[in-house]
């Protein structure tokens, strides 16, 4: 599942599509089965850390300042 947001760039100087992959969980959950659970806490884990948006263009991070959002070089 992918989000995709539209911000100004600071590396672009112009609008850009920021996406962020969010987490696989039914590749999760066949890892957790195929490690006999060991795998769990890494998905615990990526699941509440999830990635940070980055351009598409040319994939500076995402951050929020309070007039907005904008990218910047990650
Ligand atoms: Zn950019």
């Amino acid at each position: 599942m992918t989000e995709i947001k539209s911000a100004y760039c600071l590396q672009c100087k112009e609008v850009r599509r920021f996406e962020r992959r969010g987490v696989n969980h039914v590749l999760h959950l066949l890892l957790s089965v195929f490690s006999l659970g060991l795998w769990v806490p890494l998905w615990i884990l990526l699941a509440l850390c999830p990635e940070v948006f980055h351009c598409m263009a040319c994939g500076a991070e995402f951050i929020k300042l309070p007039d907005g959002y904008v990218g910047r070089k990650g």
